[in-house]
């Protein structure tokens, strides 16, 4: 296949995208490197997102192998994929794929390895299920100047629904996930609906595509704390700004200013 009859099956693959984010959008998002930080319910369902999106280059991390209680959030996993770790999983569910590149990491967030990947991405989605993996996570998008998303869902027996951050590096202004993070804020819920762990992928997966492409990302752009409430279907979007005695964004930001940048 020549590199032309190529290009040109790529964007035929993404036909009905093409009205929307038109060609070079699309390109766009086939050059870019996306960063899954944790592939749990929320994580695993965004990496499949950013594939069907058309985005050219994945990457996970995730240092926990498939339990049973995972079986039924992840549809298309099999009974033999148990006790395999999920990164893994995920990559024999995307293998083959046309234009697309998966790299799995079994490895948390707060790992040299991982840290390199979330560093030369140009997004990075955090779904990790300890403060400390989203606080890692977010040091290294302050650092690097990277656009970083954080989803995570409420406890289903108080509230459907969860919260999105969105930190883009050319908001110095904006509050970082450290900024607003408590303990609670992330906290294991006993309660977790498939459906809604699915929604919220769904909508930050637009969000990244919204912020990737350009593309009807004016409002996104202005707030970086959404609030997603699935029993009123409402979406309530603020924007705060940061907090000068933030560890995450005030370390960071000191230790580029030390280094000369
Ligand atoms: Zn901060």
């Amino acid at each position: 296949m020549t590199a032309r009859t190529e290009k040109a099956e790529y964007l035929a693959s993404y036909a009905a995208q093409l009205p929307v984010l038109h060609p070079a959008g699309q390109r766009r998002l086939r050059c870019a490197h996306v960063h899954v930080s944790g592939t749990g319910r929320i994580g695993g369902s965004v990496a499949l997102a950013m594939a069907a999106s058309g985005i050219g280059h994945v990457s996970a991390n995730d240092p926990q192998d498939m339990e049973a209680e995972n079986l039924g959030a992840f549809a298309l996993a099999r009974r033999d994929d148990l006790g395999k770790p999920k990164v893994d999983v995920l990559s024999r569910l995307l293998s083959g794929r046309p234009h697309f590149e998966f790299v799995p990491l079994v490895l948390p967030a707060e790992s040299a390895a991982s840290e390199e990947c979330l560093g030369k991405s140009d997004l990075i989605l955090s779904c990790a299920n300890t403060l400390e993996a989203r606080l890692a996570a977010e040091r290294i998008a302050v650092l690097c100047r990277k656009p970083i998303l954080q989803v995570a869902a409420f406890d289903g027996r108080s509230r459907l629904g969860g919260l999105i951050t969105v930190r883009l590096p050319q908001n110095g202004w904006t509050a970082c996930f450290g900024c607003l993070a408590n303990k609670s804020v992330i906290e294991r819920g006993e309660g977790l609906l498939s459906t809604v762990t699915w929604s919220l992928a769904g909508i930050a997966s637009t969000m990244a595509v919204q912020i990737l492409t350009g593309q009807h990302s004016s409002f996104i752009r202005k707030h970086n704390l959404f609030f997603i409430d699935l029993e009123t279907y409402g979406i309530e979007a603020l924007a705060l700004q940061r907090r000068s005695d933030c560890t995450v964004c005030g370390a960071a930001r000191r230790g580029r200013r030390k280094g000369g940048q």
